[in-house]
């Protein structure tokens, strides 16, 4: 059924090591966390003589019931394969060592902008980097054992980039590929109270962003002070989530969530529907998919400026667009 000669590749490089690292990116979320602990468990069944780990730096608490990642020794990636999931460019990549290894492979969903690895598997309209995984597996099933594991953790990656099944890029295969993973024991139930329940600050900081958004009649945004984390004693990674909140405005085709970080940066969460938003993201030193992007920013200033930009870019498409918007 997926019969890219890549597929294939992928799994004849992967029987010519003893020992595979899969490596992923910064400030990880559900994707490449399911992505990389479901490759790992996809492979420790189906290759039980070889090595292989998942490595990371930055952690999602929050995802901590999927398993937890390896500490390795640098000796370790002499003479390995390291295949790196959901990444698209090097900076991005989360392990100081992963390019000591003696062969590099990309597996990812994001916009080709760094052609980082020696073989690379991309495809761009792909819903979750989980879902390539999945058509990795089902391309070699004689050699690849799918287990319990494997399954929820590349189940759970497939949930939260397609923000469970309506993000846009949720298509008929994405469905089916999940739907090949609930064959397996999953409980969605648990899985889905793992993933969403909140804790009641987070639902306090909800109620602040609903009444301190403000918008123009293209845009929407908030910005997630420090003051504000302080008071609902949240991290910068969990008030980031309140991004969500705010798609539902009519008329508004982008929105955005500024959080302050430790360092003194903000971090841009930019996302939209229709309209393609990631070429602002690329100005702010970010990227990202076109309507989920991410960017930083490091004063009002620059913060303005993006929004003026972006206002403009959403202006600009309804322009060109009207009649069914
Ligand atoms: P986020 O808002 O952090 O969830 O990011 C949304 C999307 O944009 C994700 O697919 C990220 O991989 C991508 N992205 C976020 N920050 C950056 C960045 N600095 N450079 C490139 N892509 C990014």
């Amino acid at each position: 059924m997926f019969n890219q000669p890549v597929l294939k590749q992928i799994v004849e490089k992967i029987k010519e090591y003893d020992t595979v690292i899969i490596a992923r990116h910064q400030r990880p979320d559900g994707d490449c966390i399911g992505a990389s602990l479901g490759l790992r468990a996809l492979l420790r069944a189906s290759f039980p003589a070889k090595e292989i780990y998942s490595v990371g730096k930055g952690k999602a608490e929050y995802l901590d019931f999927l398993g937890s990642e390896d500490v390795i020794d640098e000796e370790k990636y002499q003479n390995a394969l390291i295949i790196v999931v959901d990444t698209a460019n090097h900076e991005r990549i989360d392990d100081d060592n992963y390019n000591k290894g003696a062969y590099l492979i990309k597996i990812d969903h994001h916009i080709i902008t760094d052609n980082y690895a020696d073989l690379s598997y991309v495809e761009e309209e792909a819903a979750a980097s989980c879902c390539l995984i999945v058509k990795l597996w089902q391309a070699n099933l004689d050699v690849l054992k799918m287990t319990d594991e494997a399954a929820l953790a590349l189940y759970a990656g497939i949930v939260t980039d397609t923000g469970r099944f309506r993000f846009s890029a949720t298509d008929g295969e994405s469905l089916e590929l999940a739907s090949m993973l609930l064959k397996y024991q999953i409980n969605t139930e648990w899985l889905y109270a793992k993933l969403y329940l909140k804790d009641q600050e987070m639902l306090a900081l909800q109620g602040e962003v609903m009444r301190k958004f403000k918008a123009t009649e293209n845009i929407a945004y908030v910005h997630i002070t420090k003051a504000m984390q302080e008071k609902y004693n949240l991290t910068p990674e969990e008030s980031a989530n309140v991004v969500n909140m705010l798609d539902c405005l009519k008329g508004v085709l982008a929105w955005v969530a500024f959080v302050d970080q430790k360092d003194e940066s903000i971090r841009v969460r930019l996302r939209s529907r229709f309209c393609p938003v990631n070429k602002v993201a690329n100005n702010y030193r970010g990227g990202g998919h076109a309507n989920a992007s991410g960017a930083t920013v490091y004063n009002k200033r620059e913060m303005n400026k993006l929004l003026k930009e972006l206002d403009s870019v959403v202006a600009e498409y309804k322009r060109g667009n009207t009649g069914w918007l």
